[in-house]
């Protein structure tokens, strides 16, 4: 790798990687040449067949190289960069692949690049340093959570793409059945239910790096897909999840290297919050610990459990499967007090950002049905929508409780990014289009006929 030459000072190495920047002197020809470890400096000079070859080399050619490794001379020496202690001094080219001469100059930071071009040529945006760093830290970040799980006895259980619509507050992605014509599965809002049902099959602490698909309008910090670090746990109580996600995110990130603003996470009331930010998240960092890259991480607790609709209905402000607060559970069984019923719902704030959430559950179904009743529901819209939850939670459900971590969000934070586009490898454009690939996109006739489906055509909305 090239990013561990400098320790092998003497040798002679074959290193593959990319042309990063070629400079062609005349009788010499100099090279930055790049892999997924770093940067070297290469020259050729005295080889005229290696100096024929190295003259036709441009940036992203791909490369195989045979060097020796020389130290440089001490005033030569860069201490700011790796291997800026040593030259490869190159014996033999071989070209491995050429390149065009890519769209956007890939030695440069392309956040200020038109987002559409970078979009399209994603794996060449991917190449960038900065990318490539958001893109690895990312990697790390979910690692080390899921170690620390492991670490915890948690079990790590892949739960359906393909289900039934979930109620998250969001619009569903759905998928066309081929079996089923006119029938339709709907892609998860998150693993909510399934992993509430893994607390019922005694799996007692779950967790999963989970995908959830939401028709949202997108902005900076939200797209249609993101990646949640999703977990459960039996048996506990709403201080016993936060304490683990608390450990879990100082382990991660301290050993990242970042420095936490307070420990433990200052907790805040939703009425506190509001009052002292006129929102539920808030940014508790000085321009100093901004500068700094200090995270600034907070609980919010103690939110109301219900709000109501435009239509003047109520409605669940984060989860219908979420317990009240001990001292509201006889209100919500009566169906009074609504307004003042609160949730034991907890979310994770950071520099601004709601970072994660997650409550105490339900886990009698009779506080289930009551909550949907709050909602508006008949006993037949209810079986309709949570029968199954209702069923299952019939046979002995632990108490239990859990939260979702976005990880995007939690890697905007780390890298200072300030949209989740930067640290997702191929994330969507700011109008839902797929980068590189075509989607959405028109189904073939035949698809429409086997999927049972008839697309209006725009025009018919019109008339
Ligand atoms: N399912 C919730 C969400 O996606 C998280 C949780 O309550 O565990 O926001």
């Amino acid at each position: 790798m090239i990013g561990e030459l400098s320790s092998h000072k003497g040798e002679e190495v074959v290193i593959n990687g990319w042309i990063h920047v070629a400079r062609d002197q005349g009788k010499m020809a100099f090279f930055d040449i790049r892999d997924r470890s770093g940067l070297v400096q290469g020259v050729v000079f005295g080889k005229p067949e290696v100096l024929e070859v190295a003259k036709t080399l441009k940036p992203e050619f791909v490369v195989a190289i045979t060097g020796a490794i020389n130290a440089r001379p001490e005033k030569m020496i860069k201490t700011d960069v790796v291997n800026g202690d040593i030259e490869l001094e190159i014996t033999n080219i071989e070209v491995l692949n050429s390149a065009e001469t890519p769209p956007f100059d890939l030695t440069e930071d392309s956040s200020d690049k038109d987002e559409e071009v970078r979009l399209k040529h994603r794996s060449l945006d991917l190449r960038t340093e900065r990318m490539q760093r958001n893109i690895r830290l990312r990697s790390e970040f979910v690692k080390r959570c899921r170690d620390f799980l492991m670490k915890q006895d948690f079990c790590e259980i892949e739960t359906p793409l393909l289900t039934e619509s979930t109620p998250e507050g969001s619009r569903d992605f759905v998928v066309p059945s081929r079996h089923h014509p006119g029938k339709f599965y709907a892609l998860p809002q998150s693993p909510q239910q399934y992993k509430q049902l893994l607390m019922n099959a005694g799996f007692e602490r779950y967790m999963q790096i989970a995908r959830a698909i939401r028709d949202e309008d997108l902005r900076a910090d939200r797209g249609y897909e993101h990646t949640q670090i999703d977990l459960e746990m039996s048996f506990v109580e709403r201080e016993d999840v936060m304490k683990i996600i608390e450990d879990m995110i100082t382990e991660t990130v301290e050993e990242m290297g970042y420095t936490i603003k307070q420990k433990p996470f200052p907790r805040v009331t939703y009425a506190e919050s509001m009052e002292k930010y006129g929102a539920d998240k808030f940014d508790m960092r000085t321009e100093e610990d901004k500068e700094n890259g200090v995270l600034a991480y907070a609980w919010v607790i103690d939110f109301p459990f219900f709000e109501k609709t435009d239509a003047g209905k109520w409605t669940f402000t984060h989860n219908p499967f979420s317990m009240p607060k001990a001292e509201f559970i006889e209100d919500l069984m009566k169906g009074k007090n609504i307004e003042n019923i609160l949730t034991t719902q907890y979310d994770l704030v950071c520099n601004g950002f709601e970072a994660g959430g997650g409550s105490i559950r339900a886990h009698k179904p009779e506080i289930i049905e009551a909550v949907y009743k709050v909602m508006g529901n008949t006993d037949e819209e209810i079986q309709d929508k949570v029968g199954h939850m209702l069923e299952a939670f019939k046979y002995g459900t632990p108490p239990h409780g859990g939260i979702a971590l976005g990880v995007e969000r939690n890697v905007m934070n780390l890298t200072g990014e300030a949209s989740l586009r930067e640290v997702q490898a191929f994330p969507m454009t700011r109008k839902g289009q797929t980068a590189v690939m075509n989607a959405p996109k028109p189904l073939e006739v035949e698809q429409l006929i086997e999927l049972g489906l008839s697309v209006r055509k725009a025009t018919d909305d019109k008339k």
